[in-house]
């Protein structure tokens, strides 16, 4: 009796997960049709103005807009101001930011700045009316001396340096995950690491994705109006960043 019965309690846990199944897929689909999943695009203008080698600027490049897809996000960089190899013509990037677009500039740290943390990799600014940012800073030198110590490949590191400050732009004032990508300290010993702690977590990609929608919705429109008016509304945030 109790071998007759087994095929039945499995048949009947088979059928629950295919209903299961079933269900998420037609929610998907309707949401597909309201036009709930959307697809939506980062642009991100990039100025080196740090003298970055063209290779370590496109793999620093590749790095970031991986971690981004690993997060569904689609990221397009444009190579502003000068060109990375002769195949790729310069990009002047001179017209207005649209509103799916920031900007990651490449610097060396400042050298007395008592704002910015003297172990701080990068610096977003954030807007306070929208707790979103356009501008985000990363800084080659402190990078490229971290990925030696570290012996990780200087590119690598600058990407996942990017793909941090983006995340700021994107998930508002002041946020760290616990661990990931997000994560506020990255000690040299943890930079050689790989998987899980460059990647954004589902939730965090999840916000970012919302973020993105909302800016190409023109929902973030206020922003655009409090830049024209000038620097002063913006406020630094976040000056302790990605610290080693
Ligand atoms: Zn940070």
């Amino acid at each position: 009796m109790l071998f007759r019965d087994c095929p039945a309690r499995s048949g009947h846990h088979a059928h629950i997960t295919i209903a299961v199944f079933a269900v998420i897929a037609l929610v998907t689909t309707t949401a597909m049709r309201a036009g709930g999943v959307s697809h939506v695009n980062l642009t991100v203008r990039l100025y080196n103005t740090a003298g970055v080698s063209g290779p370590e600027l496109i793999s620093a490049r590749d790095t970031a807009t991986s971690i981004l897809g690993d997060g569904g996000l689609d990221m397009v960089v444009r190579h502003c101001g000068r060109t990375i190899s002769t195949e790729t013509p310069p990009d002047a990037c001179s017209e207005s930011l649209k509103s799916t677009e920031v900007v990651v500039r490449v610097i060396d740290a400042p050298a007395f700045n008592a704002a910015v943390n003297p172990d701080a990799f990068g610096l977003t600014y954030v807007v306070t009316a929208t707790d979103r940012g356009w501008l985000a800073t990363v800084f080659a030198d402190r990078i490229e001396r971290a990925a030696m110590r570290a012996g990780v490949a200087t590119g690598t590191l600058l990407g996942r340096v990017m793909a941090h400050e983006l995340g700021h732009l994107l998930l508002g004032s002041g946020y760290h995950g616990p661990a990931g990508l997000m994560r506020a300290e990255w000690p040299d010993a943890t930079l050689p690491r790989t998987g899980a702690d460059w990647r954004f977590s589902i939730s965090e990609a999840a916000r970012m994705h919302q973020a993105i929608e909302s800016m190409s919705h023109g929902r973030l429109a206020t922003e655009t109006n409090l830049l024209r008016t000038g620097s002063d509304k913006l406020v630094a945030l976040n000056a302790p960043l990605a610290r080693r």
